[in-house]
């Protein structure tokens, strides 16, 4: 069962009960005073809170999150958390991610590469709570293996695999398997779900080791 901070509310947008956080708008979300729906649709992370997964979460965590694009997902997430580090590596959105940190005075967009670690290990904490890792790319079980030394002793990963991004050719589930064995490195694997709103995509908690 998801544990929710007070920080992350259901509330009623279009008839609907859908997850919220307080914040500015990022991306035409409906809002309710100062509530803005997490669209899980858009999010894989809302996908996963939205799906009851085990997840554990109190609010103000210390936040790893690695492929925050354009900071959807992660200006959600730095809503409800504390320190919120946010690894990108494309330009582009990194340039919408600035945007959304300003009116988030805890949130640092890096333009840096997760396979890379050690390029950002002198400025991220190395005691965080929460790695989130939504990537898109192949290896995706080596970046968050390689990123466990940024999480304090049993803490969470929250990670979303895709399948085509490992291997376009390969059964989703087979790939799904083999990505959490090679997990198991760092992690244990708490729960894992196919993500209905998103094709395609495993979403896996797992605890460091
Ligand atoms: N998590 C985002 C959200 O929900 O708002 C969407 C992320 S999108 C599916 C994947 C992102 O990961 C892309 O922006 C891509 O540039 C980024 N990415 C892929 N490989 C990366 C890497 N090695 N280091 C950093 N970012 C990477």
């Amino acid at each position: 069962m998801t544990n929710l901070p007070d920080g992350i509310q259901r509330r009623e947008f279009d008839g609907r009960q859908r997850l919220a956080t307080r914040g500015q708008p990022v991306y035409g979300e409906p809002t309710d005073g100062e509530w803005r729906c997490w669209d899980a649709g858009r999010s894989k992370l809302g996908a996963m809170l939205e799906a009851g997964m085990e997840i554990d979460l109190v609010g103000g965590e210390g936040v790893l999150y690695l492929g925050a694009a354009s900071g959807t997902t992660v200006s959600h997430v730095a809503d409800f958390a504390g320190p919120t580090y946010a690894v990108e590596f494309a330009p582009r959105p990194m340039g919408d991610l600035l945007d959304v940190a300003e009116a988030r005075n805890n949130l640092f967009p890096l333009l840096k590469d997760a396979r890379k670690p050690d390029t950002y290990s002198h400025i991220v904490e190395s005691d965080l709570d929460v790695l989130v890792q939504d990537v898109a790319t192949r290896g995706q079980a080596r970046v968050a293996v390689d990123n466990a030394r940024f999480l304090t002793d049993d803490g969470q990963l929250l990670l979303a695999i895709k399948a085509r991004s490992e291997d376009v050719t390969a059964d989703p589930e087979t790939v799904f398997d083999s990505v959490c064995d090679e997990l198991t490195e760092a992690y244990e694997i708490i729960d894992r779900q196919r993500l209905a709103s998103h094709d395609d995509h495993l979403g896996v908690v797992a605890r460091k080791r």
